[in-house]
């Protein structure tokens, strides 16, 4: 394993008391695979990878217990030095606003030169031809003209593949997509997810794709980790979902993806909104919103059941869901 995050938990304290936003999470990425996170705003997904990125908002944010092994270093024990060095050089992030993550008084092409003369102890000359070689790597047109414009200067979708660049420069082994296509329209999410698996594929990347869309995910990922409330309820690899989820959450949002494959069907909003994080739940924390909660679910958490080879589910009734005992029809009534 590149990455294995073990029983991750962070405590975020707030004025109303500790909110658990994640609560022993344990998942893995090998080299050359993705792993996509998902889950609706607030469960946990950005919080776990900047826990594993080390750039959690501290305080409030707190890790209080697991384990982020990096090629079996536990990077929770290092040095903030060390951590730094990880950052960028070995793991590096993209996220969603690349105009806000990007610095708008410095072109791209100096701000991508930057990274190989303060990393690399490039000379400025060789850093800035790196600089243009990158920019066309990641698809940048007349990409010698265009490294003297600013981050403003380019488009949504060009702005992206450069904090993709910049993510890339230092050939990472790991790279932690947050929401990196959900601010573009829907032809320019598509070439920005093509961009990212060809280059994973080059550089036999890691690649963890945090994303609130399953639509996104289907072509790309391997595996997929579906959060709730600050804890994984199903992840499998990413075919066995598609074909039958074991999870009523997981069903709930792969109903309400919009499929080729099934033109004419209705789409399904999973009712209700994801719990506070101060007050989750008793039982299992999805109940309230559940098409199939019976009376067990209402007191005891289900555990990580095994539903399959690679394969587990957070429910209870993860055997008549994976039947499609809850099926879309049921749920939606
Ligand atoms: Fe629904 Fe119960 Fe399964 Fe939770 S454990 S997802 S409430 S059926
Ligand atoms: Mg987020």
């Amino acid at each position: 394993m590149l990455l294995e995050v073990r029983d991750l938990q962070v405590e975020f304290r707030t004025r109303d008391g500790v909110a658990k936003a994640v609560n022993g999470v344990s998942y893995g990425v090998a080299e050359g695979e993705t792993l996509a996170v998902l889950g609706e705003s607030g469960s946990g997904k950005s919080v776990t990878a900047q826990a594993v990125m080390g750039i959690l908002d501290s305080p409030p944010g707190r890790v209080s217990g697991g384990q982020v092994l990096f090629r079996g270093r536990d990077l929770l024990t290092l040095k903030e030095s060390e951590r730094r060095r990880v950052r960028g050089a070995e793991i590096a992030m993209i996220f969603q606003d690349a105009l806000s993550a990007l610095n708008p008084v410095l072109s791209v092409g100096t701000q991508l030169a930057e990274m190989y003369t303060v990393h690399r102890k490039l000379k400025r000359k060789e850093a800035r031809a790196r600089a243009v070689e990158l920019m066309e790597r990641v698809g940048i047109p007349a990409a010698a003209e265009r490294a003297g414009d600013y981050p403003h200067q380019f488009s949504g979708g060009m702005r992206q593949r450069i904090m993709i660049a910049m993510a890339l420069a230092l050939e990472p082994a790991l790279i932690i997509a947050d929401e990196p296509t959900t601010a573009l329209d829907v032809t320019v999410q598509a070439q920005v997810m093509e961009l990212l698996a060809g280059l994973r594929d080059e550089f036999a990347m890691g690649l963890i794709l945090i994303t609130h869309d399953l639509g996104v995910v289907a072509d790309v990922a391997d595996r997929i980790a579906v959060m709730y409330a600050g804890r994984i309820v199903e992840s499998a690899p990413v075919h066995d979902i598609y074909r039958a989820p074991a999870h009523p959450y997981t069903r709930g949002l792969l109903d309400s993806v919009p499929r080729l494959d099934q033109k004419g069907h209705e789409l399904y909003a999973i009712k209700g909104l994801p719990p506070n994080l101060q007050r989750i739940p008793p039982g299992c924390a999805f109940h309230p919103r559940c098409p199939i909660a019976r009376d067990v679910c209402r007191t005891d958490v289900p555990p990580l059941y095994e539903a399959g080879p690679g394969r587990l589910s957070a429910c209870h009734f993860w055997r008549e869901t994976l039947a499609g005992a809850a099926g879309a029809a049921g749920a939606a009534g």
